[in-house]
């Protein structure tokens, strides 16, 4: 994300921040770590951004040399609308820049089609693999802003990296073991099929919400993303505490809220080799642990069964 800014912004540009949760925040705190501007078009968290909105902050900075948007926005579970928001966007001089970190490879994402400029993405989502790698890439539109930059940047220089491509190396040393097992999960993602892949996310996400529902909890977003699904904690119900219990008891990781949200929402992550099995254990612990902390499940038992038949259907 910061080579992104850093590549496509000069010092006291101004730039578009769509958020709808702290990763678009985030893109709003790099611009100003690099001197740029940052316009907000926030929504709520858990609501998508709205492509009006965006519209109508790029008529009022005709000047804006970039749009930040966020594909899965994480923090809140919420999936944005990148083709109608890259459909404004190309109508204006501004690149669109997309956080896809935690979509890529698990919701349809389609740069090209789409008119989206600049695509980052990180090697520990659903790519499976550990942190540590990043990907980006980028339109000839995208290209003439790197060009024209003055940011300051030395180790994230498009330019740089770019010039070494065709001797197919890197300019500076790689994380050579990080790389082999990239190449190993595309080998699966290709294997399977992209479109298989985001199929089988949707699924697991649309389980996800039948068995929360079931739990009697209240989703969160208004719009869900297919790599994680949030709900409301139900009241009288510490988020946080429950998050920790589980895992020290029950020895299930889910997440709780970042920010804000902090003790109000739980996380359940279904992305990369996450699958149909974890959600399940993630399910069936998440109803224990509600029964031990005193919430009654309205139904104990309908979570896994609900799950299953939003899967199969
Ligand atoms: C995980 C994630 C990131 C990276 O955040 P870290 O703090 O490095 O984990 C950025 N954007 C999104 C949408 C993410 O899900």
């Amino acid at each position: 994300m910061e080579s992104a800014v850093a590549n496509l912004l000069s010092p006291g540009e101004e730039a578009i921040v769509a958020s709808c949760g702290a990763f678009g925040e985030r893109w709003g705190k790099i611009c100003v770590a690099y001197g740029a501007k940052p316009i907000f078009v926030r929504s709520e968290w858990g609501t998508p951004t709205d492509p009006e909105a965006v519209r109508k902050a790029l008529k009022e900075h005709p000047k804006a040399g970039a749009v930040f948007l966020t594909h899965t926005e994480t923090s809140a579970g919420t999936v944005n609308d990148l083709k109608t928001l890259g459909s404004i966007i190309r109508e204006t001089d501004a690149v669109c820049v997309v956080d896809a970190i935690s979509g890529l490879a698990g919701q349809e994402l389609r740069m090209d089609a789409w008119n989206l400029d600049c695509v980052v993405a990180g090697s520990q989502k659903g790519l499976m693999c550990p942190p540590g790698l990043a990907m980006a890439a980028l339109t000839a539109k995208a290209w003439k802003k790197v060009e024209s930059s003055k940011s300051p940047r030395f180790y994230w220089d498009y330019r740089t990296i770019r010039a070494s491509v065709p001797q197919n190396e890197t300019p500076w040393t790689p994380p050579v073991t990080l790389i082999v097992g990239l190449s190993e999960a595309l080998r699966m993602i290709q294997e399977e099929g992209l479109e298989n892949v985001w199929k089988r996310h949707l699924s697991l996400s649309r389980a996800a919400q039948a068995g929360l529902k079931a739990l009697g909890l209240k989703l969160f977003s208004t719009a869900p993303c297919s790599v994680l699904t949030s709900a409301y904690a139900p009241d009288g119900i510490k988020g946080e505490e429950l998050v920790k219990r589980m895992r020290v008891e029950l020895g299930v990781s889910i997440a709780g809220g970042q920010e804000q949200l902090k003790g109000k929402i739980v996380r359940l992550a279904h992305m990369g080799y996450m699958d149909f099995s974890d959600l399940v254990i993630g399910l069936s612990a998440l109803e224990r642990m509600l029964g031990l902390m005193g919430y009654r499940v309205p139904e104990p038992g309908r979570a896994g069964k609900e799950a299953q038949a939003a899967l199969v259907s």
